[in-house]
């Protein structure tokens, strides 16, 4: 926008761009639809200094309990997240970010090479028993996290090696998620961002909850959000994403995550986001 338009402009238009361009801005350039998220009114799990969570595996007995993307992070001048289009077994073609990752390796541009590498991060489905020891589905929350930091930490403190009869030795696996003899996971957190650390591990008994339906829960890969590779393209060439994205379930409101409690439950929140993913 020019100058000069931006002068012709309202203030109420003004801001109407403005609050406009940051909805723009904040959407789709996550690697998890956080918009779906919003929509069901499900809230994401942000650690303190200290904190006590179960983890919720909707699938048990099969499978891990968390879910692990490649994650290529502050890429371009806008700091964008972008799921890596092939890494993990992603399957959605060439990724533009890797192919420049191969450009910059192959005429020796190490600090490129680094910025484009794919981190790892797990998703999970979490309770967060510092405020509640209530276990229902209505307050799983959302917890990403980097691979390298977390889940690499919590493994090391579920999993131990038990020396065999015979020689040699066996991992043995503590299943936090079990529903019937679950385990609470205890851990601290210090610093930001490059500084950040996960540290101090530690299981207790938890709240068993084979009672309890969680199958309204969204399936973790569901809520990776594999953008178009022209976005990917863009931001590698011209630092920025600004453009329309194909995402139906984009609203313009800017609504803060759980505005208010709602009444409906997750099932038919879940039922109801589908069918606006429909209709739109
Ligand atoms: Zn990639």
């Amino acid at each position: 926008m020019s100058e000069q338009e931006q002068q012709e402009m309202s203030v109420e238009e003004a801001i109407a761009q403005r609050v406009q361009d940051a909805a723009a801005g904040d959407f789709g350039e996550r690697y998890y639809k956080n918009e779906m998220l919003k929509s069901l009114d499900i809230e994401e799990f942000v650690p303190k200094a200290t904190n006590i969570v179960q983890f919720i595996q909707p699938a048990f007995p099969k499978g891990y309990w968390g879910y692990l993307c490649h994650v290529h992070r502050w890429i371009g001048a806008d700091n964008l997240d972008f799921t890596c289009l092939e890494k993990g077994g992603a399957g959605k073609g060439p990724c533009p970010i890797c192919i420049e990752r191969d450009r910059a390796s192959a005429r020796g541009d190490d600090e490129m090479k680094k910025d484009y590498r794919p981190s790892k991060r797990y998703l999970y489905w979490v309770i967060d028993l510092s405020e509640d020891v209530t276990i229902n589905v209505d307050r799983v929350k959302l917890f990403q996290v980097s691979e390298y930091l977390f889940d690499q930490e919590l493994l090391k403190r579920v999993s131990r090696n038990i020396a065999q009869p015979g020689g040699g030795v066996k991992a043995e696996i503590t299943i936090i998620s079990n529903p019937k003899k679950p385990f609470a996971v205890s851990f601290s957190k210090k610093g930001e961002k490059r500084g950040l650390e996960f540290f101090g591990f530690d299981l207790q008994e938890g709240t068993p909850f084979a009672d309890q339906d969680f199958s309204a829960l969204p399936a973790l890969p569901d809520l990776i959000n594999y953008q178009p590779q022209e976005n990917l393209k863009r931001a590698v060439q011209y630092g920025t994403t600004r453009v329309q994205s194909d995402d139906p379930g984009h609203s313009d409101s800017d609504a803060p995550v759980n505005p208010e409690a709602t009444t409906a439950s997750l099932q038919d929140r879940v039922a109801q986001y589908k069918k606006d993913q429909e209709a739109s």
